[in-house]
């Protein structure tokens, strides 16, 4: 029933063919829960993504996984390994080369055989010194032997003497001849002896010699004390992946010359390695060519896109896939028993919490909910989730409870937060001497810090005389203002003049397109000497047609609202279907007429409602 269930969830084309009936929730810890062995069957919520790594698997195809963090790249690429055959897994080993010194041989066995070869090697070499080591003993005894002998029957001690000398000499020889062991012996580059997976390397961040392989630096290159130059050649991530899958996560971080050189060996199947650090004397050596049959799974969010390699990425649309990964998916019973079972897994996974409840895991499916900030949709942010899930165990545990409950699950959302949102709240984002000097053109707007907490920034607008209408606004750090909205409205209106901006508490590298509602209320506010109310802020965007526009992250610039003191907020109709802490009120707004209408009506009008729209807020 089990495999039949897990069938259905992780074949989208089986989905379709033949309806099967979702289980219900009734199950009453998640110990009632099956977790799948495998973890292609463990993937929740990317139904596309694990179709596709199938497939990759089977033809042995790249694949790159593009999308938000947390939400299962790597554990897809580990997945891809596990399906990988693990029977024709390969031992590289590298042996000395006659005179050419500086070109170490390179010898591809089966796996198991490598270790066979060296283990063989090691016992022959064994072999011969001990024979030898006998032979000198012999040797050494016999001379003593003489030396007495001669010594006897000459009546000369000089013989005994000079035999004994021999015989020392000859025994320092033979102990001396363990000195250089290792000359004669192979060096492993690969060893898969015994391996039941296929390998799967994460090389992410590595630099150039970690990836590509090198050959370490001899200190003593003469004087026999010198290694072998191939017991100092290094495997890179490329030759440890042979037959497996090389992951590299955060694509953007490998520079465009690795990434060249990853592409050839990528290409080519195979690459020599060589001492990669200048002034070492691994540079003089360079081996065969070393195999390196991988499949790449390479990951990374969307601004990485642009900073691979074109040739790397366009080999990849090539001969592989491309997969955007789900940041949600919808809120449906099959969908919910999903995040159930992947409660159960990272239950498992974790090993140090006990079982959750049905009804804490409803509440981690509410989590969810809120995370995605979609209706009707789950969030598919397994790792905020996962964190979420342990801190919940934890609080369990410390409290000697035996099975996680709602309410642990609920407190935990207080442990789980961000740096960003400790700071922003514990702040409160510096704005509170600000509070009580109400000015025309301030105005306080929600805006995100860094995606993971909202933040308040104050808006500050002075206005000159001026024959048209001009923006000022200050430097960026990275990016640009767009003041084309805040422009044309103005241009609308005719309120010409100089209009100089100033953010407060702004971080660099700000969204700015979250602050055009704001600015362009702030420019009509210190135009016509409006004071807005301390207890407002807005959020939402313009476009150059005067309409508001959907703003992301809402749920989280409310709470940082309600944190903030704010009492009430203009926001974008679009955002409607989120739910709003009790004590703020909202006015919907759908339009920059709209809001410069219900901010004139707030500066005078004492709400009590806690939410409506443009219309009712007329009447
Ligand atoms: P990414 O590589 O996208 O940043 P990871 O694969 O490292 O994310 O995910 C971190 C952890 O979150 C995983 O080890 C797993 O426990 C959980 N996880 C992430 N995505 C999923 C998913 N789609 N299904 C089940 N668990 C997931």
């Amino acid at each position: 029933k089990v495999k039949a269930l897990f069938e259905r969830y992780l074949s989208p084309h089986l989905l379709e063919e033949e309806p099967f009936p979702v289980p219900a929730m009734d199950f009453k810890t998640t110990a009632d829960l099956p977790v799948a062995s495998r973890l292609i069957d463990q993937v929740v919520g990317q139904d596309e993504a694990v179709a596709i790594i199938r497939l990759a698997a089977r033809q042995k195809r790249s694949v790159l996984l593009i999308g938000e963090p947390g939400t299962g790249k790597s554990m897809l690429g580990q997945a891809m390994a596990e399906l990988l055959p693990a029977s024709n897994l390969e031992d590289i080993i590298v042996e000395a080369r006659g005179k050419a010194n500086n070109m170490p041989k390179v010898r591809v066995l089966s796996a198991g055989h490598g270790e066979a070869v060296v283990r063989q090697r090691e016992r022959e070499f064994r072999t011969n010194v001990s024979s030898l080591r006998w032979i000198l003993g012999f040797a050494g005894a016999v001379t003593l032997i003489v030396g007495a002998f001669y010594a006897y029957t000459r009546e000369n001690p000089v013989y005994i003497m000079g035999s004994l000398i021999l015989t020392v000499m000859i025994v320092w020889f033979a102990k001396s001849l363990k000195a250089k062991p290792s000359e004669q012996i192979p060096n492993y580059l690969v060893n898969n002896s015994g391996k039941v997976k296929a390998p799967f390397i994460d090389a992410t961040g590595l630099h150039a010699g970690a990836l590509l392989g090198d050959v370490r630096h001899d200190p003593y290159q003469s004087g026999g004390l010198e290694s072998k130059p191939h017991h100092l050649v290094e495997p890179g991530a490329i030759h440890l992946a042979h037959k497996g899958v090389l992951f590299i996560d955060e694509v953007a971080m490998l520079s465009l010359e690795s990434q060249q050189a990853l592409l050839t060996a990528f290409q080519e199947k195979k690459l020599a390695i060589t001492g990669r650090s200048p002034g070492s004397s691994g540079t003089m050596v360079r081996t065969e060519p070393v195999p390196s049959d991988f499949v790449m799974v390479i990951a990374g969010n969307v601004p990485d896109v642009d900073k691979i390699h074109p040739a790397l990425r366009s080999r990849i649309r090539g001969y592989g896939y491309e997969v955007y990964m789900n940041e949600t998916m919808s809120d449906t019973e099959e969908n919910r028993y999903k995040l159930a079972l992947f409660v159960a897994q990272e239950i498992r996974r974790d090993g140090k919490i006990p079982h959750f409840t049905r009804e804490a895991v409803e509440a981690v499916i509410e989590c969810a909910r809120r995370i995605a900030e979609c209706p009707d949709r789950l969030s598919t942010r397994f790792r905020e989730l996962g964190g979420r899930i342990r801190s919940a165990g934890d609080l369990a545990v410390q409290s000697g409870a035996a099975l996680v409950l709602a309410e642990h699950v609920k407190r935990a959302g207080h442990f789980s937060r961000s740096i960003e949102e400790q700071r922003v709240w514990r702040e409160r984002n510096g704005l509170k001497p600000l509070l009580r000097q109400p000015s025309p053109g301030k105005i306080k707007v929600l805006s995100n810090y860094k995606e993971t907490a909202g933040q308040i920034i104050q808006i500050w607008t002075a206005v000159v005389p001026a024959a048209e209408v001009e923006i000022r606004v200050p430097q960026m750090e990275s990016g640009e203002w767009n003041v084309l909205p805040i422009e044309a409205a103005l241009n609308r209106y005719c309120l010409s003049g100089r209009y100089y901006f100033e953010t407060e508490g702004a971080a660099a590298g700000e969204r700015t397109e979250d602050f055009t509602l704001a600015m362009a209320l702030s420019a009509l506010s210190a135009k016509h000497g409006v004071f807005i109310p301390e207890d407002i802020a807005v959020c939402g965007s313009l476009n150059v047609a005067g309409m508001v526009g959907e703003c992301a992250f809402f749920g989280r610039k409310m709470l940082t609202a309600k944190h903030g003191g704010i009492r009430t907020i203009l926001a974008p109709l679009a955002n409607k279907h989120i739910e709003v802490p009790p004590t703020i009120h909202v006015v919907w707004v759908q339009s920059l007429d709209e809001a410069w209408n219900a901010v004139q009506l707030l500066t005078r009008t004492k709400l009590e409602r806690d939410s409506f729209s443009f219309e009712e807020l007329l009447k």
